[in-house]
């Protein structure tokens, strides 16, 4: 595919900033339109490094609005990648409806607008559509029944739907992708990994949830874009593709590892009140990528970890600057209730 023009929504967000870089490094003849509402996940210093880059184009505006994305449309885009979502499940709890806007309903403007020409549509989900698993369960499939537990996920497995229903009634070019827990540069301290290195690094308290004995299937970032591009390069219309690290770690094994990493006092972990309806285990499944598009991940969870955290380490002021304004506001809000 030479030459391809891309939309790719959410590109200054965590996974969307780094999937930009990937295609701009690796496909040079490919340009790159990034729609971006800029919320607070939304950070234009993700990307400060393409400034200039005449293959790159940055557009402020909303997925949900319909108007914009019909002109991006119209102006010429050979596939959509949307990333653009509201992520974080904590403040799905506290608030739903943001999810709701933009999860479903901007997907579904985006669906709308993307049908006036043929052109692939790649939606990116995530594990969390498929529920919690036991410890010995088998991980999921794509064949997995979605049984999302948090709004968050509810809302993603609303889009997928939609997504699908898209490929069967209107004959769309849709692929899905879904990924597990995604870890490394640029993504926003909220999260669990950047959360315990920046709060190390400042001598905070380290909020570990309940008994911190969740487990996820780690993967670093660039992998899942790997996958993604591989998705959209060589995914089958109306296929589901799932993306694993093989890499299944207990949240507080992580933690310890991030306290022996920066050498800080291992009094620093809090454990505070569990997450309503937080989901046990995941686990992703991820033979059909393998088996279909060739792909498999490349880093191994403890390189990929100690990398990104020297990559919080050299650059601080890219975080500081993050967790400030809204951020404490709602790290207050959140967790101060917690350790009550
Ligand atoms: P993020 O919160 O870091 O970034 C989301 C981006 O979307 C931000 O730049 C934000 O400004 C933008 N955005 C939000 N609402 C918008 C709207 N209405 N219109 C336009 N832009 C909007 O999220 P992330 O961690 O990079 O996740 C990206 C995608 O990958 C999401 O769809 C998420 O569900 C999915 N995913 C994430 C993970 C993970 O571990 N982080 C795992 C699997 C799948």
């Amino acid at each position: 595919m030479s030459g391809m023009q891309l939309l790719v929504t959410g590109g200054l967000g965590f996974i969307g900033s780094n999937f930009v870089r990937l295609i701009l490094a690796e496909r040079p003849s490919w340009r790159v339109v990034n729609l971006d509402a800029v919320t607070y996940a939304g950070n234009p210093a993700n990307l400060a490094d393409l400034a200039g880059d005449p293959r790159y184009r940055f557009v402020k505006g909303d997925i949900a609005d319909r108007d914009a994305v019909a002109g991006l449309m119209q102006e010429g885009c050979d596939a959509v990648i949307n990333f653009a979502a509201e992520s974080h499940v904590d403040r799905s709890i506290l608030s739903a409806e943001p999810f709701v806007r933009t999860n479903v309903l901007g997907t579904l403007a985006l669906l709308d607008a993307a049908r006036s020409a043929p052109r692939r549509f790649v939606q990116v989900s995530t594990d969390e559509v498929y529920g919690s698993l036991r410890p010995d369960d088998a991980a999921f499939t794509e064949l997995t029944p979605l049984d999302p537990s948090s709004p968050y996920s509810a809302s993603k497995a609303g889009a997928d739907l939609l997504a699908l229903a898209y490929a069967r009634t209107h004959g769309m070019d849709v692929v899905i992708t879904r990924c597990s827990n995604n870890y490394g540069p640029y993504q926003f301290p909220e999260k669990l990994i950047p959360l315990m290195v920046t709060n190390a690094v400042e001598r905070l308290p380290l909020p570990v949830y309940g008994d911190g004995r969740q487990v996820r299937d780690w993967i670093h970032v660039e992998d899942h874009c790997r996958g993604v591009l591989a998705a959209l390069e060589q995914g089958t219309t109306g296929e589901v593709y799932n993306f694993g690290g093989n890499a299944e770690r207990e949240n507080i094994a992580i933690v310890q590892r991030i306290v022996a990493a920066l050498r800080v006092p291992a009094s620093l972990v809090t454990h505070v009140t569990d997450r309503p309806g937080h989901d046990r285990r995941y686990a992703m499944d991820a033979q059909k990528a393998l088996r279909e598009l060739r792909w498999a991940p490349r880093w191994t969870f403890e390189d990929g970890l100690a990398a990104t955290v020297q990559w919080y380490l050299s650059n601080e002021t890219w975080w500081r600057s993050v967790k400030d304004g809204s951020y404490r506001q709602f790290y207050h809000t959140w967790y101060g209730e917690r350790t009550a």
